[in-house]
């Protein structure tokens, strides 16, 4: 399948389209986040399979050295099928680094996605099967395909801490792919005045990513992860000392305490936290069944007063709070549902039926 006219002609990279295939890949993918899932793309594309080194050295009974020579690559390759139109990447999974790793499997992506096989008439983009030139223009392509993909500029360049550690954490990548992708932006953004607005960011479907990788703190006395914007103290524990912690998914499943209220936008419980009554009014702040508050808000509260025994009154801030509040993120105070009792406090442990029998009467 030698198409001749492409092989006497001199091709050079289209990095701009290398970028625009980077994020219609993005746009297939049902979670808007980092780190890209690269797998989720065998479900997307029916013509695209993605198999490990270990999996063909198993099948033709070669040690994985063997493997690599084969394929021609330590890392990975793609491999055209020009009689079934199929794709098959394989990628070397017996390396350790898992960044390199993405890497591969997002640059033999990018041979697929730009369709490098069949433009050039081979079944395998090797060195030396087609000119050195057209190779090396292939690779570049390949690789801000795969810079793009891994750690979209439009989406990274929001994140308010600048730092290729942040890079290398969120986006999976080695450090040094991290440094290469931090330098490669911020030079962009300087020198060629390139500039990546909200917006667009938001466009992408990234708006909730990038406000949690913002806006994400941990609290080291409760151990609670969680988005808030600007807390001064922690919401779960009333803590002071906050400290900014990278979002990975997954975290919020560390929230482990009990008795979440599920509030609207307003911080409005949408059942009663107290008779459990599903049909309330549109509109007021009480249950129409019992008369519990509905709203979770800052509450005001009696400070201890060393000269008297009537407490000082520390007023609430009136910020309106989430579902599982217990403190006010502002002020410190605790929040109405945390005084009501319909959030039991973060260290709170039920006594349990054996522990009882032991208390002597
Ligand atoms: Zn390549
Ligand atoms: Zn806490
Ligand atoms: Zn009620
Ligand atoms: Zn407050």
């Amino acid at each position: 399948m030698m198409n001749l006219k492409m092989r006497m002609k001199t091709y050079r990279p289209n990095f701009k389209l290398a970028e625009e295939k980077a994020i219609e890949f993005i746009g297939y993918l049902d979670k808007k986040e980092l780190p890209i899932k690269l797998m989720k793309f065998k479900k997307v594309f029916n013509n695209l399979e993605i198999k490990t080194y270990s999996w063909y050295s198993k099948k033709m009974g070669l040690s994985i050295e063997k493997v690599c020579e084969d394929l021609g690559s330590e890392d990975g390759c793609c491999v055209y099928n020009d009689l079934n139109g199929k794709y098959r990447i394989y990628y070397n999974d017996t390396i350790e680094n898992e960044g390199r790793k993405r890497w591969t499997l997002a640059h033999e992506l990018g041979h697929y996605a730009l369709k490098h096989h069949e433009m050039y008439g081979q079944n395998i983009m090797q060195r030396n099967s087609i000119s050195n030139e057209n190779y090396e223009a292939f690779e570049k392509e390949a690789n801000c395909f795969a810079r793009n993909l891994i750690a979209p500029p439009h989406v990274i360049f929001h994140f308010e801490e600048k730092d290729p550690s942040i890079i290398e954490h969120i986006c999976k990548v080695s450090s040094e792919a991290a440094q290469n992708i931090f330098r490669f932006l911020y030079k962009g953004v300087r020198e060629y005045g390139i500039g990546y607005s909200k917006d667009y960011a938001e466009k992408l479907g990234f708006k909730d990513f990038i406000h949690q990788v913002n806006n994400r703190y941990f609290c080291k006395n409760c151990r609670v992860h969680y988005t808030i914007e600007k807390p001064s103290y922690c919401s779960c524990c009333g803590n002071k000392a906050l400290t900014k912690t990278i979002y990975k998914f997954g975290d919020e499943f560390e929230m482990k305490y009990p008795a979440v209220v599920v509030v609207d936008f307003n911080g409005r419980a949408k059942s009663c936290p107290c008779c459990q009554n599903e049909e309330l009014d549109y509109e007021g702040n009480y249950c129409n069944v019992c008369s519990t508050y509905l709203v979770n808000e800052c509450a005001d509260v009696y400070d201890d007063n060393p000269f008297g025994d009537q407490g000082i009154l520390v007023e609430s801030c009136g910020t309106k709070l989430s579902g599982n509040a217990r403190y006010c993120h502002k002020c410190g105070n605790p929040s109405r549902f945390m005084n009501a009792g319909h959030l039991k406090a973060w260290n709170y442990t039920p006594i349990e039926i054996d522990e009882l029998d032991e208390i002597p009467f």
